[in-house]
């Protein structure tokens, strides 16, 4: 039996523990998934082997610690310093993100998107501006405090704090904070939200689960909006088809991932 986990702080609202074991049972996989909540993040790597995982996803706020802990990182992940998905290969810890892909999953019925405003500067906020620009689209970031910045002003995307913002049109508008996970709070002062919302054709928001005041606010505007939920069954199959080694089928997976999004 091989055993899994979710590492985050908070981590008790993640349905991965429930999404991967219902892959297992079903495709008859000898494999566990519980959730482990790690407030030091630089331990991840110490309670990792220590409790002998095979694998692990990672989630807010120890994706870029979880990049740090890799022994080799691999794929998109290299490009954006950024894991959320790890392997135990010959006691090795290889870093690989799923998160990317996964939201571009997500987000493959909103047609023609070419400008985007990201949300937030963190872990999320990297891989996903990293992944628009791939595919030429032009990204601006805006968040809370100026720090997080440079690395998407280096990568070439245009960088807002609340205090600088001035607001374009975009067609699609993403929350990467986690403003709305464990509060009631929108991502930004609300006149700056309001305006953004207004500018734009589509808009989505990483989290999942529950209705966050930014998806409140843009159902209220009648924008065309999606919750983090296809992007967590994204990222899934993904992460899933690398902890079982590409041995079970990816549309099995999703079948079986997608059930458990009924309960
Ligand atoms: P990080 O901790 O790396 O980054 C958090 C970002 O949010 C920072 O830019 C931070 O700003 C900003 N922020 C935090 N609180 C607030 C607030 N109250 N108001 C405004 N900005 C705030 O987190 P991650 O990128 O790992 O995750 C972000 C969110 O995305 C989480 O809610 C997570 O659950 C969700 N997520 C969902 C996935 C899915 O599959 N659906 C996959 C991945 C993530 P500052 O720099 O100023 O501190």
């Amino acid at each position: 039996m091989k055993l899994f986990a979710i590492f985050g702080d908070p981590v008790t609202h993640s349905r991965s523990p429930l999404m991967h074991n219902n892959v297992f049972s079903h495709l008859n996989y000898k494999g566990c998934y519980t959730r482990v909540h790690l407030t030091d993040g630089s331990k991840l790597k110490q309670v990792f082997f220590d409790l002998k995982l095979s694998g692990a996803n990672v989630t807010v706020p120890h994706k870029e610690e979880a990049y740090n802990a890799c022994d080799e990182v691999r794929g998109f992940a290299k490009k954006v310093g950024v894991v959320n998905t790890l392997i135990n290969e010959n006691g090795r810890l290889i870093g690989y993100n799923t998160d990317a892909d996964g939201f571009m999953f997500a987000i493959e019925e909103f047609k023609k998107i070419k400008n985007i405003l990201v949300l937030g500067a963190g872990g999320t906020a990297k891989a996903l501006s990293g992944r628009f620009l791939e595919d030429n689209i032009n990204v601006s970031v805006l968040n809370r405090s100026e720090k997080r910045l440079q690395y998407f002003l280096e990568l070439g995307c245009s960088c807002y704090t609340w205090d600088t913002f001035e607001v374009t049109n975009y067609d699609l508008v993403v929350n990467t904070t986690s403003a709305g996970l464990k509060d009631e709070e929108l991502p930004a002062p609300t006149d700056i939200i309001e305006s953004v919302l207004d500018n734009t054709r589509y808009a989505a928001d990483a989290i999942y689960g529950k209705l966050t005041p930014f998806l409140q606010l843009a159902k209220e505007k009648n924008i065309t909006c999606k919750d983090g939920a296809d992007m967590l069954l994204g990222q899934g199959v993904l992460a899933n088809a690398l902890f079982t080694n590409n041995t079970l089928a990816l549309n099995d997976i999703k079948l079986s991932m997608q059930e458990t999004f009924q309960f």
